[in-house]
């Protein structure tokens, strides 16, 4: 009988054991979670649970009605591909195919003081208490993690501060022009922006020209690294995420990646992408169990495995405004950038040879579906 181990007990891990069962695979079906959960959804983390609306985040995955050996609280902590086998900080773990699908980490940054992240449940628990009315909330990065974090203490009535590196909000993701449109939704909070943080220190953020930014909070969002620290010495090919091909194999047999942890090559991007949102991890898991059950090791009809390569595409709600975003722009893309309605912006890529490449619509939900299709046949 087949043994599929899922290692991560994410978004991910959940939909691929969906699809597995109803793709017809009746084999075994390990997962390996290193929370104390069954997998949750993050995205209303950073919404609804800071928000105080909900406490909570299940996905809908029912390990016994799936026959899944759902093993939380378990680390994946090395990888034997010769040997087939998952080391786990409780025991090994033998696999005839594996699914990597342990997700990110977030970046933290150096210094003593404590800084808070919202990655996991427990993250968005602990910073939700400490949003309270008067307090002093420092966010390093003007990201789409700190924009919604921004959102959320600025309703609850805290003072909020956001340090930024780069010019405007989320120009490493938009480009200075395109983010410096969001800006004016910081007005009620003290943005400062190209402020480089030194260290976070006990009762406050030490920047980088030496002046000091008092906090009762500190939460850093200034990115995340792919959980790939217990797969050193593996071999795999991990560069920024685990290496997969369009068909999301790693570098070995009957491995592969999905999710936040996978540096996936897209012959429609024409480069290899990390696409670290929601509905990329969702869609590749559904193309990875198929692929695992086609052979996921086998060269041979290579030709008829299914291949992963979507337009890329991700949503933010920040300051009562959602953001969609889809496609994947090169900075040496030319940006048009729509203004007619303030309330509404657009920006729309386009390659220097004229080929759109993304969108992006502020509470312009009706355009999402032309926008994706027309760059989805310009880069068929
Ligand atoms: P994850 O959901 O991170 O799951 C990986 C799991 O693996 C985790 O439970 C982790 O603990 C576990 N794990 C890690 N290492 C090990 C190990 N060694 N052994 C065992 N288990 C391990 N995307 C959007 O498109 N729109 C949004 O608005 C949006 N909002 C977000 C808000 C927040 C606060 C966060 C954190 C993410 C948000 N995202 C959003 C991104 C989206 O949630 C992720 O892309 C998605 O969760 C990735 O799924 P995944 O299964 O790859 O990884």
């Amino acid at each position: 009988m087949m043994r599929i181990v899922v290692a991560g007990a994410g978004l991910a891990a959940a939909r691929a054991c969906s699809a597995l069962r109803r793709s017809g695979f009746d084999g075994e079906l390990v997962v390996l979670g290193a929370e104390p959960h069954a997998p949750y959804d993050r995205p209303p983390l950073s919404k609804a649970v800071l928000a105080g609306e909900r406490d909570d985040a299940p996905l809908p995955f029912d390990p016994e009605a799936l026959g899944v050996r759902l093993r939380t609280g378990v680390a994946a902590t090395g990888l034997d591909v010769t040997g087939r086998v998952v080391h786990t900080d409780e025991g090994d773990e033998p696999f005839d195919r594996l699914l990597l699908a342990t997700g990110a980490e977030p970046i933290r940054l150096p210094g003593d003081g404590e800084q808070l992240t919202v990655r996991t449940l427990e993250d968005a628990l602990a910073l939700r208490a400490r949003l309270t009315a008067g307090a002093r909330v420092v966010i390093i990065g003007a990201s789409w993690i700190g924009a919604e974090v921004a959102t959320a203490a600025g309703a609850a009535g805290c003072h909020v501060t956001c340090l930024e590196a780069s010019p405007a909000p989320l120009s490493a993701a938009l480009g200075t022009e395109v983010g410096a449109l969001l800006t004016p939704w910081w007005s009620g909070v003290d943005l400062r922006l190209d402020t480089t943080v030194a260290s976070i220190d006990p009762g406050g953020v030490q920047l980088a020209d030496g002046a000091s930014v008092p906090a009762d909070v500190v939460v850093t969002g200034v990115g995340v690294r792919p959980a790939t620290g217990w797969l050193s010495g593996s071999g795999l090919e991990i560069g920024n995420g685990v290496h997969v091909d369009e068909h999301l194999r790693t570098s070995a047999p009957g491995v592969l990646a999905v999710g936040d942890v996978a540096a996936r090559w897209s012959p429609r991007c024409g480069t290899r992408v990390r696409v670290e949102h929601w509905d990329e991890a969702g869609a590749a898991a559904s193309v990875a169990a198929r692929v695992l059950l086609a052979g996921g090791d086998d060269t041979t009809g290579e030709q008829d495995l299914p291949v992963h390569d979507p337009v890329p595409y991700f949503w933010s709600d920040q300051f009562g405004r959602k953001v969609q975003y889809v496609g994947h722009h090169d900075p040496a893309d030319d940006v048009e950038i729509d203004t007619s309605d303030p309330d509404k912006p657009a920006a729309r890529w386009h390659s220097p040879a004229g080929r759109p490449t993304a969108w992006l619509g502020v509470n312009r939900m009706k355009e999402l579906a032309g926008a994706r299709k027309a760059i989805a046949q310009a880069s068929a």
